[in-house]
């Protein structure tokens, strides 16, 4: 029996989704589609240099399956690179934004999935308005 697709996790948006060769026109651009979860594995393995042991189980998912992300978004970039393709990073399915929340009336923290708007405080109680992390 097949396992389920489990969510993967993910801690923030980047801050840019869209990268384009200079001086080409749009219309004539080819674009690579990197979704959040490849754009994710590339931040944690290559960018923050985690083993990917680790940088798995932040994304709650295989040790295997990330390698299996890693290598399809290393693909991905090199593909834009070497044939001047736009990027456009996407929120795929099945990929879980986890946000860092942080009580107002009490300060306690913790980690809800982006779906939610905003979140009843598990220490005392008031519901309060998701804070992306890094943002106070
Ligand atoms: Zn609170």
């Amino acid at each position: 029996m097949p396992r389920p697709k489990r969510n993967r996790c993910v801690s923030g948006n980047p801050t840019v989704t869209y990268f384009k060769p200079r001086g080409v026109p749009m219309s004539t651009l080819a674009r690579v589609v990197l979704t959040l979860d490849e754009f994710e594995a590339l931040r944690l393995a290559d960018f923050e240099q985690q083993y990917h042991e680790e940088a798995a189980s932040q994304m709650k998912v295989s040790r295997a399956t990330f390698g299996r992300i890693l290598g399809s978004a290393h693909q991905k970039v090199a593909d834009a690179l070497v044939h001047g393709k736009a990027m456009l990073i996407e929120h795929g399915p099945g990929v879980l934004r986890i946000a860092a929340v942080k009580c107002e009336a009490c300060g306690f923290m913790w980690e809800v999935s982006s779906e939610t708007e905003r979140a009843i405080c598990p220490s005392c109680g008031q519901a309060t308005g998701l804070t992306k992390k890094g943002e106070e």
